[in-house]
């Protein structure tokens, strides 16, 4: 847990969210300022700020979030979505906790 990540703060319940999906190793909520009908952001429990600070041994956690994207996508009907992970200020990246987006497309 990181003090200042929003993201921390929401798996702690310190900060509301509309929860999708939790398990021990990730969670899935849908996105404050959604840019598709179905947008879900799934992050790991633990704090990585970004790809780049991964450790070998976080390859479940990660692992892990291609699943639940898998399921979820499901879950919803989605037929076509995009997942996007974002790395780094100039790479989009704004909330630095990891996160994998989930949005739906046109079916
Ligand atoms: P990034 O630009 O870092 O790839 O994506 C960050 C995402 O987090 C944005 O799509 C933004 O709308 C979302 N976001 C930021 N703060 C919150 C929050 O407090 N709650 C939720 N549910 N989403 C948030
Ligand atoms: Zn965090």
């Amino acid at each position: 847990m990181e003090d200042s990540c929003i993201f921390c703060k929401i798996i702690a319940g310190e900060i509301p969210s509309k929860k999708e999906y939790e398990d021990d190793l990730c969670l899935a909520f849908h996105d404050i300022n959604p840019r598709a009908e179905t947008h879900l952001l799934i992050i790991p429990k633990k704090h990585i700020a970004t790809v780049k600070d991964m450790e070998d041994k976080d390859e479940p956690a990660m692992g892990r979030m291609l699943k639940v994207a898998r399921d979820l996508g499901k879950k919803f009907g989605l037929e076509n979505y995009k997942l996007q992970i974002s790395v780094g200020k100039l790479g989009g990246q704004e909330v630095f906790h990891i996160h994998l987006h989930l949005l739906s497309a046109p079916n």
